[in-house]
């Protein structure tokens, strides 16, 4: 791709309401801009790197034998009055009116249209399991939509909702989905942490949370540093204020918060600010009864489904990376979410010799299937190329300037900003390299 043909409108300019980095990042560095409160558009860049990770996320499941599906973003209200939601969701599910007068709303989840999607088609126990999901635009209106697309108020989910014969079955695939979305956020780069997320019975909990350990997020969890037990404080601490004032320390004030207690391995715990990134839950027969959606058991009798509910946040997955990967200049993105692997950067476009060995390069690198961008603008100066290339973060830089002559490129590596001097025909081999290790 070439930065000229590219829609990329990077801004000096903060967002008026902008309190956290990804925020201030993504609206500057040209990925989003806002339409209305909690309401974002993607642009071109913004786009891009939503797209890598929803595909990371769609390859894992798929080859967990999940389904994809894509449920309409509509629903009629008689939906939810069937399963009672209609009530308990309150303010946060959009209502509309068609010209006839019938009400729908905008799809905040989708537990009851997929159970009726299901209901009927799956008839015997022989048909179970089935996991079902959908990257899909919902819609809740939050009481307070901020953080940029952290906390919007239409935004992408991944949702998967599972059906089984026996509560055994259930566990197994909420199992296989713990594992399924460790490696998605793995594969991501993230520094994330699964955590028990209600107090559950003993021996497993029914219901858990996927954080990405960053000092800016909205939950605090508790965790051990000696095993992988962790826990958000709603399900430990009984006292609702005893949990608000805990979310309200900064991350600093929470980590001079001596924790006495030990984990059940011995190990220490303390405190994290997290962002919650996905939500797994045991879900049993709740809708499906509510729903009337049976199956057939070995007996020939009928039996409500048992289900399981997979959540991810696909949006604020994008912000979450910057959120644990930035610095005061700009996004810094991981390997498998960078919008561009390498950013060529010619100094001066307007010197025939400089931009033919760009080109060269770009044509290179392409052929050996790096994913590349070439800053080829004839109207921007160095130093404009280069801020861009750190407020946008693409993990490396080749920069072609005064060098050339003596047959040598500058290769700048976003996250330590070192430079390196490289050969020219070495370019590829080195960052090979460095993409390898990285
Ligand atoms: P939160 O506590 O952050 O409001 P939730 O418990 O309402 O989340 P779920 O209903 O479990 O969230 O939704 C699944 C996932 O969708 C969440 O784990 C989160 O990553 C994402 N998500 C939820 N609400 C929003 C939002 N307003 N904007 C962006 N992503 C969201
Ligand atoms: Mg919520």
């Amino acid at each position: 791709m070439k930065f000229s043909n590219l829609f990329i409108p990077t801004s000096k300019e903060n967002p008026s309401d902008v309190v956290l980095p990804s925020h201030q990042f993504l609206v500057r560095g040209g990925f989003v801009n806002q339409e209305g409160a909690g309401l974002y558009n993607f642009m071109p860049l913004g786009k891009i790197v939503l797209d890598k990770i929803r595909t990371i996320v769609k390859e894992e499941l798929d080859k967990a034998g999940c389904n994809e599906v894509q449920l309409s973003f509509v629903t009629p209200i008689s939906l939810w009055d069937r399963s009672g939601r209609a009530e308990d969701m309150g303010k946060e599910m959009l209502r509309i009116k068609d010209r006839h007068d019938n009400d729908f709303v905008l799809s905040p989840t989708n537990e009851e249209a997929m159970v009726e999607l299901v209901k009927n088609r799956v008839k015997s126990y022989k048909d179970l399991p089935v996991n079902l999901y959908q990257i899909n635009t919902k819609f809740r209106d939050e009481a307070r939509p901020r953080y940029g697309i952290l906390r919007g108020r239409e935004f992408l989910m991944k949702d998967g909702y599972s059906f089984h014969s026996n509560t055994e079955d259930m566990i197994r695939e909420f199992d296989l989905m713990e594992e399924t979305y460790k490696k998605i956020f793995t594969r991501l780069g993230l520094d994330f942490r699964v955590v028990n997320a209600d107090s559950g019975a003993i021996g497993g909990s029914g219901s858990k949370e996927f954080h990405v350990l960053a000092n800016s997020g909205e939950d605090t969890i508790l965790v051990c540093e000696s095993c992988d037990y962790g826990a958000n404080i709603e399900t430990i601490f009984e006292d609702e204020s005893e949990v608000d004032s805990l979310n309200e320390l900064s991350y600093e004030q929470l980590q001079e918060k001596e924790v006495t207690q030990k984990c059940s391995c011995g190990g220490k715990l303390s405190f994290k600010k997290g962002i919650e990134v996905g939500h797994i839950f045991q879900l049993g027969d709740k809708y499906s009864k509510a729903l009337e959606a049976n199956f057939q058991d070995e007996n020939g009798k009928p039996k409500a489904f048992e289900m399981a509910t997979f959540g991810i946040g696909v949006s604020r997955l994008v912000a979450s990376v910057i959120e644990q990967n930035h610095d005061e200049k700009g996004c810094i993105w991981t390997k498998n979410t960078a919008p561009y692997l390498v950013d060529i950067i010619v100094s001066n476009a307007k010197k025939e010799d400089e931009l033919d060995a760009g080109i060269k390069i770009y044509e290179e690198l392409k052929a050996n299937g790096i994913d590349v961008i070439i800053d080829d603008r004839k109207k921007e100066r160095f130093g404009f190329k280069m801020g861009d290339f750190e407020l946008i973060g693409f993990p490396y830089a080749v920069v072609i300037g005064k060098k050339l002559q003596d047959g040598l490129v500058e290769i700048v590596d976003r996250k330590t900003l070192e430079k390196q001097e490289c050969k020219l025909d070495e370019v590829f081999e080195v960052l090979q390299k460095k993409l390898d290790n990285s």
